[in-house]
């Protein structure tokens, strides 16, 4: 292919130094057509993830300088791809693979030793125009604005892959979301309830509680020893499936809320890494324990087509481009519910 795989173009977010938001500046940068097999897309809207703020911070270790954000979604400009025309409204597969080796032929991206997620190991889609290779556009559902398709991609297809692909939940399972306020745990309530599951959620905010049941959460329950809240709603049984995105700090409360044979998702370890894991409470009640992160191409279309069949990711805040120092420090507040979004 030759060059970077992501190529950003024109008016870019760029982060430069590693002090935080402040270190995020508008830079311009030079425009060129798509070589074949590539697309370029004048962004309409870019989300941001709380990625962003580790990258920014250099919590990431990844070096400067990097276009930030995972999440775009724009009109095609110019496309060396004959699967796409000028016009045509698209939003991003947030992850970089090879696409070429066994793992990516399987299908398996997220195994790919070249996976990276756009914005953290490769430039993203905060810029006026990106280059990308065809294989990383999909058609935007037409139900969805420009904020709500860049608020869809990394955090809706963690969850997603999660929920669907790791854990199989099933319609009429129970499904609890252990953080259900921050970026996944939003995108698994609503993912949970599009699927037909029954949704228990916690949140440490009571002030979100009730966003959450209006999301559809049938219970909410603050953070600390939730599981008996849990067993208290299911009657003693616990839940099929478990989303923690939090880590140390609610680990063993989700084994404890886990029904016999239920299967714990993990995807983040925010609050700390998880220590004396109670070994026994995994193998008496035969429980799985599944480690994922971000999702495969073929996650991405099933994606794509909820979104296209009701399901609608949650918006917070829309900031126009300019002020992307001020969208990423309105994030690290983490007063919001749902995507912080830029537009165009
Ligand atoms: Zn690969």
């Amino acid at each position: 292919m030759g060059g970077p795989a992501i190529l950003c173009q024109g008016r870019c977010a760029v982060w430069e130094e590693p002090i935080g938001p402040a270190g995020v500046r508008l830079r311009d940068r030079a425009k060129s057509g798509p070589a074949p097999g590539q697309v370029s897309v004048r962004v309409r809207a870019a989300g941001l993830n709380h990625l962003d703020l580790w990258v920014v911070t250099g919590a990431q270790r990844v070096q400067p300088p990097r276009v930030i954000a995972a999440d775009g979604a724009g009109v095609v400009e110019s496309s060396g791809d004959p699967g796409w025309r000028p016009g045509d409204e698209v939003l991003f597969y947030p992850v970089s693979a090879c696409w070429r080796c066994e793992r990516c032929r399987r299908g398996e991206h997220v195994h790919c030793a070249r996976f990276a997620v756009l914005g953290e190991h490769s430039d993203g889609a905060a810029c006026e125009l990106v280059t990308l290779p065809a294989q990383n556009v999909y058609p935007k559902p037409a139900s969805l604005s420009w904020a709500e398709a860049a608020a869809l991609p990394l955090a809706y297809l963690t969850a997603w892959r999660m929920i669907v692909t790791r854990a199989r939940l099933s319609p009429g399972e129970t499904l609890l979301v252990v953080g259900g306020s921050g970026a996944v745990g939003t995108a698994a309530v609503l993912i949970g309830c599009h699927l037909g599951a029954r949704v228990l959620a916690t949140t440490r905010s009571g002030a979100k509680a009730g966003a959450l049941a209006a999301m559809g959460a049938d219970r909410v329950f603050g953070s600390s020893g939730f599981s008996r809240d849990v067993l208290d709603a299911t009657d003693g049984r616990g839940v099929d499936v478990v989303v923690d995105h939090v880590g140390a700090a609610t680990f063993d409360e989700s084994l404890r809320s886990a029904a016999p044979g239920g299967r714990v998702t993990t995807c983040g370890a925010t609050s700390g890494l998880v220590t004396g894991l109670n070994l026994p409470r995994v193998f008496v009640r035969h429980l799985e324990i599944l480690g994922s992160t971000a999702g495969n191409a073929g996650e991405f279309a099933s994606l794509v087509a909820a979104a296209g069949d009701g399901l609608r990711p949650a918006v917070a805040k829309v900031f126009p481009f300019p002020l992307v120092a001020d969208a990423l420090a309105f994030l690290t507040t983490a007063t919001q519910i749902g995507k912080v979004v830029l537009v165009m």
